[in-house]
């Protein structure tokens, strides 16, 4: 382990199927000496986008990057490029963001070869998203053999959801067999997002019940008693749930064996439908919520409809939520919908006055990036909208891990 006194610094790595994001946070004066971006993996138009520390400005440069171990070279060449290479003595740890982490881990984990054994066996559920992640874990582990790298999971928060909340109906050894259960997804943002909203009710996190939107391209919703996530609307995958940019969030799923039967698509294709045509931009052709609003005002009614269909979804969740937790102090707005679309927040709130939930015109339609309450002062219920902040969480945790056990303990359990 490292035990550098000065090892103040978290690189936080994102590694997606064709793109690695990358963060360098500075965990005591709280700034991000570098923030950048490897996108177009295997093309040969690859780019990279790296914004170093103040007066070193934005760099930027296009070329084939032909896989993540290339891709992570490059982001450590950046760091280097401003004297923050990987070899810098400020550097604490790395933190990966792991999609799925199963039922195994409930808390960010130190990556030793039997942690990344596991997240490997985890493929199956989440063959999408965890071999990108392996592949950026490998490398870097490459790169840097002995500094501590620790995995921040995706479905960790959700960890806490009662059986009852977590299980489908489905016979039992079958889903047991198969590992078929709700896991949630997007925990990161769910954790920092509930935390923060309590701290801007002025309450600690045992103190309080929140319902929390995650609208971004991908959607979902959680609801989070006393700071433990008791249900969330993502389930085996991030399919499950609220009407997203390109998927369709809940489904009759009889849907897809009729696709099969009747229209004789491939398991692929109704894969392809239900994550890449669906949601929003299968109903109007569009899943940028900004061109659906600009679409609205010019009288378009497909994107009016698809409008409709989203934020209908999205007040059944909040009707949901309620019921499961009995009372509620904050419903809170995150991620890039849920920040800024200030019609979104109005409509999924619209008539839901019995329940205590108004939100003011004014303070709704403010545009800003700090936390604040898009409610009126008398409101039973806080309407909030925080800014997610996944980097800082997994950071923050990867710093208390590395911090708390230099003794090099993991915490998979
Ligand atoms: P995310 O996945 O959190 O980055 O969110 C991306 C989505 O946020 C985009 O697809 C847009 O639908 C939405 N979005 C971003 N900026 C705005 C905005 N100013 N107004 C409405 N929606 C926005």
């Amino acid at each position: 382990m490292t035990g550098s006194a000065n090892a103040t610094r978290v690189l936080v790595l994102n590694s997606g199927s064709s793109s690695v994001k990358y963060q360098l946070l500075d965990m005591e004066d709280g700034t991000r000496p570098a923030v950048g971006l490897v996108e177009r993996i295997g093309e040969e138009t690859s780019r990279v986008v790296n914004t170093g520390p103040a007066g070193a400005g934005k760099r930027e440069r296009t070329g084939p990057i032909p896989d993540h171990a290339a891709a992570l070279k490059a982001v450590a060449d950046e760091l280097a490029h401003d004297g923050l290479g990987l070899d810098s003595p400020e550097l604490a740890a790395i933190g990966h963001r792991v999609v799925h982490g199963g039922l195994k881990f409930s808390a960010p984990t130190l990556i030793t070869d039997e942690v990344l054994a596991e997240i490997e066996r985890l493929v199956p559920v989440a063959p999408l998203h965890n071999p990108a992640n392996i592949t950026g874990i490998r490398t870097a582990r490459a790169l840097r053999p002995d500094l501590p790298q620790v995995a921040v999971f995706d479905t960790a928060f959700h960890t806490t959801m009662p059986e009852y909340a977590a299980r489908y109906a489905i016979d039992v050894e079958t889903a047991d067999a198969h590992r078929i259960r709700r896991y949630g997804f997007h925990g990161t943002s769910h954790a920092y997002v509930s935390r923060r909203a309590a701290e801007l009710l002025g309450k600690e996190p045992e103190e309080v019940n929140v319902i929390v939107l995650h609208l971004g391209n991908g959607a979902s919703a959680s609801a989070v008693r006393g700071g433990r996530c008791v249900d969330t609307s993502m389930g085996l995958t991030p399919l499950e749930g609220l009407v997203m940019g390109t998927r369709s969030g809940d489904i009759d799923p009889a849907v897809t064996f009729h696709l099969k039967r009747v229209a004789g698509m491939s398991e692929d294709d109704v894969d392809v439908l239900l994550n890449k045509r669906s949601g929003l931009v299968g109903l109007c052709g569009d899943n940028d919520m900004r061109e659906i609003r600009r679409r609205i005002e010019e009288g378009d009614e497909s994107a009016r409809l698809a409008f409709e269909i989203y934020v209908h979804r999205l007040k059944k969740y909040i009707g949901a939520y309620y019921a499961v937790l009995g009372r509620v102090d904050a419903v809170v707005f995150t991620a890039g919908v849920g920040e800024n679309s200030a019609p979104v927040r109005e409509a999924a709130v619209a008539g839901l006055e019995e329940l205590g939930l108004v939100v003011d015109a004014d303070l709704n339609a403010v545009r800003s990036d700090v936390p604040r309450l898009v409610s009126p002062d008398h409101a039973r219920v806080a309407v909030a909208v925080v800014p997610t902040d996944e980097e800082l969480e997994i950071a923050r945790q990867t710093f208390a891990l590395v911090g708390a056990g230099r003794e090099g303990r993991g915490r998979a359990e």
